[in-house]
């Protein structure tokens, strides 16, 4: 079987995790800039994490043979400090000329903060302005549905915007329709303690379809798997789907999506 991990945060995962994943039948992985456990205090510390992103961590995966693809963006979480993130944003355009980047992302909301809309919106503005992809993180628990709304107008207000462009990823099953009937993408994150197991997955690809849809393992520095995406493939074998049917939703499908940037290659 062959998949492609679509969002798994590597920079916090070591060798092992590469050449558990690449046994596992992983043939690209994509990471998205996201929170670092801390606050960063200071322009400087994005630039050297974009670096890290863009540089470093392509040639740590290909030790394995795995080509690695990476998102940009000031993440939601440290979203307060709007004079912080006009730095940051304004930093961004030159890394995104860099090989393996895929475009904007995960920006979204965390809290749902009046500011935290204020930097979502100068994300989806400069993707907008560039043509490039956008992925969405949608917030936790209590915050997500409310979140995803909020999310999906800042969204469609912008006409330059085609949903076919954007995922929204940790989707569950009280705001996949939402973003589906949109005509957005939807990610699905498999954790093993919050979020998504691999039964409540296969549950929603049966129930909202397998068109536009991936799954990830969103792996970070918290307690999570980064096979988890293979292991799901053992559940849906179990409920019956074909292989064919399978490499299409862990391979083709985030194929499908990220071959809309010109900078990714189909492995
Ligand atoms: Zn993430």
């Amino acid at each position: 079987m062959r998949y492609i991990e679509p969002h798994g945060h590597m920079v916090s995962r070591t060798t092992d995790d590469y050449l558990a994943m690449v046994t596992a039948g992983c043939r690209a992985v994509c990471e998205p800039a996201f929170w670092a456990g801390f606050d960063r205090k200071s322009a400087d510390g994005f630039y050297d994490y974009f670096c890290q992103l863009t540089d470093y961590e392509p040639k740590r995966a290909a030790r394995f043979g795995l080509p690695h693809y990476s998102w940009l963006c000031l993440n939601p979480k440290e979203s307060e400090d709007l004079e912080l993130a006009e730095d940051v944003l304004a930093l961004i355009p030159e890394f995104l000329e860099r090989p393996n980047v895929l475009g904007i992302g995960e920006i979204g909301l965390n809290k749902n903060t009046r500011n935290e809309i204020t930097v979502l919106e100068r994300h989806v503005d400069l993707a907008a302005s560039r043509g490039e992809l956008i992925l969405v993180h949608t917030p936790h628990l209590e915050d997500k549905l409310k979140g995803t709304r909020l999310i999906l107008d800042v969204l469609d207000a912008d006409r330059r915007i085609d949903p076919g462009r954007v995922i929204i990823d940790h989707v569950e099953e009280h705001t996949a329709p939402l973003v589906l009937d949109r005509g957005y993408w939807a990610g699905i994150t498999l954790y093993p303690e919050s979020k998504c197991t691999p039964s409540r997955a296969v549950d929603m690809l049966e129930m909202y379809g397998r068109e536009r849809m991936w799954l990830n393992c969103a792996c970070d520095w918290g307690v999570s798997d980064p096979l988890a995406v293979p292991k799901t493939a053992l559940e849906m074998r179990r409920r019956g789907l074909s292989e064919d049917a399978i490499e299409g939703v862990l391979f083709h499908n985030p194929a499908r999506f990220l071959q809309q940037c010109a900078r990714f290659a189909i492995p």
